[in-house]
């Protein structure tokens, strides 16, 4: 006979009782308090050093209370995360979510469901449109918080000085000169700026050596991330050599350790590790996808296995310490890596004994957070990539045996639940730049309203 463990219950599914409708739901909701908890979790907060069973209680997208305890008011919302790890939104500081024409696919949809919270896409074709585009998107609803990269061809593709570029990017140029010398659409020239940084990207255009000068020069003086593209380590080192001090970040290193060479491959992860060594304001990152025992999602360039031990050693020395995605669901190019290999990758750093499971956890936590603090010098940054009181309401519940997120919020709203979209959740999303989160850009909706007078 068939049996079912949710009990009959009208008490809280809407149901017809004597020829009336009763809405339960409907009904707590006129006293709901905004307040949802996440009761039991095994919470692991690398930033406030916390590693033990608590309750997270968040209000209005922001979280207001972490205690062993939070009692439950009959108007407050409540998650059992009993049995999960419950670990800060991950941060993936180098996803592609709508930048590279997938027309079929859900890479945005699929990032939500991977645990993603926040994804900054470098696409390299992303020109001075790419913030007005994908930030309409934030307005039609997504439910995720993103920014974009720009090109760094495409940056220098105008008819402006370094310095009047720098002065676009710091939103000091005159709005003629925008308008005579970078563009003639006016969304594009009020939006282009709203970004966190730029790609520089050899794998796509070649720039020349004064060009990647000029593009220091804007990032260092805009407070923007410098973002390299990172594969033979000959052009790592180049770029490198051309910083002079100032700060560069090597975007997904770890493609320097693939190819079917197997000792070039591990040469060649090496002499990068050793500039990230060698540089103080020199950064990297490493694919959760090349990181995995099993290299993960095989549409990713593949790792050769001692490849793989110097970055393994580079994590444990701290010598790097972001791990991001370079993903989207559904690869549409070969040598992307993928989002659903960031939760399986961080369980799987600390199952090796590589990183402790708090250290595995910053990788996409405290530390992007850290690192996009200090490159925007905007504080704004240290209320993610962690659970503490203020911080924002991200918060990323995992399946240690699934390997699987089971429940991830985005500013306070549940946007999937066990690797599903939630689709009340759709809007929870923001536009990320250097300057913070801006909930509504406008961009979207700039036709079917009016605000103010
Ligand atoms: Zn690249
Ligand atoms: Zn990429």
């Amino acid at each position: 006979m068939y049996s079912n463990n949710v009990k009959f219950t009208s008490d809280v599914l809407f149901s017809v009782k004597n020829n009336k409708l009763l809405d339960p739901i409907g009904d707590a909701m006129k006293t709901f308090s905004g307040r949802t908890i996440l009761k039991n979790g095994y919470v692991v907060d690398p930033k406030n050093n916390v590693e033990s069973v608590k309750d997270i209680a968040m209000v209005n997208g922001v979280i207001v209370d972490v205690a062993d305890d939070i009692p439950c008011d009959k108007d407050d919302r409540t998650v059992d995360c009993e049995g999960f790890l419950v670990v800060p939104g991950l941060i993936d500081v180098h996803i592609h979510l709508g930048d590279l024409f997938e027309i079929s696919t859900d890479p945005i949809g699929c990032a939500a469901r991977a645990g993603v919270t926040m994804g900054l896409s470098p696409g390299a074709g992303n020109t001075y449109m790419a913030p007005a585009l994908l930030a309409a998107e934030v307005d039609r609803g997504l439910p995720i918080n993103l920014g974009v990269y720009l090109g760094a061809a495409n940056v220098m593709g105008t008819q402006c000085t370094k310095e009047e570029l720098i002065k676009y990017f710091r939103g000091e140029l005159s709005e003629k000169d925008v308008f005579s010398k970078i563009t003639r659409t006016a969304i594009t020239g009020s939006t282009g700026n709203v970004i966190i940084g730029i790609k520089e990207h050899m794998g796509h255009f070649l720039i020349t050596d004064e060009q990647v000068d000029e593009i220091y020069d804007i990032c260092n003086e805009a407070k923007m991330v410098f973002l390299s593209h990172t594969q033979d380590p000959e052009h790592c080192e180049r770029i490198v050599g051309l910083s002079k001090g100032r700060p560069v970040h090597l975007g997904h290193a770890t493609a320097g350790g693939t190819g079917n060479d197997e000792a070039y491959a591990k040469e060649s992860m090496q002499r990068i590790v050793d500039q990230v060594k060698q540089n103080k304001e020199c950064t990297a990152e490493f694919v959760s996808s090349n990181l995995r025992p099993s290299r993960g999602h095989r549409e990713c360039l593949i790792m050769g296995k001692a490849a793989q031990q110097v970055a393994y050693d580079a994590l444990a020395d701290k010598t790097v310490d972001i791990v991001i995605s370079d993903g989207h669901g559904d690869a549409t190019m070969k040598g992307y890596g993928d989002s659903r290999d960031n939760v399986p990758a961080i369980l799987e750093l600390a199952e090796l004994g590589i990183l402790s499971l708090k250290d595995s956890v910053a990788t996409m936590t405290a530390n992007p957070a850290a690192h996009l603090a200090k490159r925007t010098a905007n504080p704004w940054f240290d209320k993610v990539g962690n659970l503490g009181v203020g911080s924002m309401g991200n918060v990323t519940v995992i399946s240690r045996e699934n390997k699987l997120p089971m429940y991830v919020f985005v500013n306070g709203e549940m946007v999937s639940f066990e690797n599903r979209s939630i689709r009340c959740g759709n809007g929870a999303g923001g536009w990320i730049s250097r300057f913070g989160m801006t909930r509504r850009p406008g961009i979207g909706d700039l036709t079917m309203y009016k605000y103010g007078k």
